[in-house]
């Protein structure tokens, strides 16, 4: 599945989740919201992909976009994205590494500044979602608990094992409490998909130029022979003109 039909499958089924207001996201009864946008203390907003409000607690879900071999642990500041770069003159596998901050990390301050929000210390889950154009190479996660790091087809099953861990502690009502509560820090936007693909460029995600350390951004080849493909450019073109094609 190409990474474009992979977010569409994403943003259709949560968009859709959304509108029916109690929904079997993952095959899970919860209340869902996209794009929430949590206050923090210094008057700026922190932004959370997707929440899933359900009777175990709230499971923070941040998807990465990324494409490329993962690796990282959950106490490293950075994780690495590896792109395979082809063949070398030995045969050997070229790779071209970038950097991310930590996701685990990051996904660690939105939960702070969540419950900071519902002065509330109510169960929530650490979801990571990666793209199913990565691959999970050596990520070691043994120190967080009720965290989760997949690729999106993995949710599901990821889901499941948490699910089965943890009691029932919201009660319906509780749940849609919380969802009104929070409904009012979902931006309104008819343009879900501009929205998306600047929450695929957003400063947290940022990975760099390997040449002038500008941060690169996911962008599509609007004509040529590569129209329609997606691939890595430099934030600072014209005056860098690094890309790193995808696939
Ligand atoms: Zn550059």
């Amino acid at each position: 599945m190409s990474i474009r039909n992979n977010i569409k499958g994403f943003l259709g089924e949560t968009v859709v989740a959304g509108r029916l207001g109690w929904s079997h996201l993952f095959g899970y009864k919860g209340k869902v919201l996209r794009n929430i946008y949590i206050p923090k203390d210094d008057g700026t907003t922190t932004e959370i992909d997707l929440l899933f409000i359900t009777c175990k607690g709230i499971f923070v879900i941040e998807s990465k976009n990324y494409i490329g071999y993962i690796f990282g642990t959950d106490t490293n500041q950075h994780w690495t994205v590896c792109v395979y770069k082809g063949k070398g003159f030995w045969g050997q596998n070229k790779t071209q590494k970038f950097r991310f901050f930590n996701p685990i990390k990051q996904n660690k301050f939105h939960i702070k500044w969540l419950k900071n929000y519902l002065s509330s210390d109510i169960e929530m889950f650490s979801c990571i979602v990666f793209s199913d154009n990565c691959e999970l190479k050596s990520i070691d996660i043994s120190s967080s608990t009720a965290t989760i790091v997949c690729n999106g087809s993995a949710l599901n099953h990821s889901i499941r094992k948490l699910w089965d861990e943890y009691p029932d502690t919201l009660g319906e009502d509780q749940i849609d409490e919380l969802f009104l509560k929070l409904k009012s820090l979902a931006k309104q936007s008819a343009d879900v998909k501009k929205k998306h693909i600047e929450s695929i460029n957003k400063k947290e995600n940022r990975i760099f130029c390997p040449y002038c350390g500008k941060p690169l951004v996911l962008r599509t080849a609007s004509r040529g022979a590569y129209a329609g493909k997606q691939f890595y450019g430099c934030s600072g073109y014209p005056k860098c003109r690094y890309i790193k094609n995808i696939g």
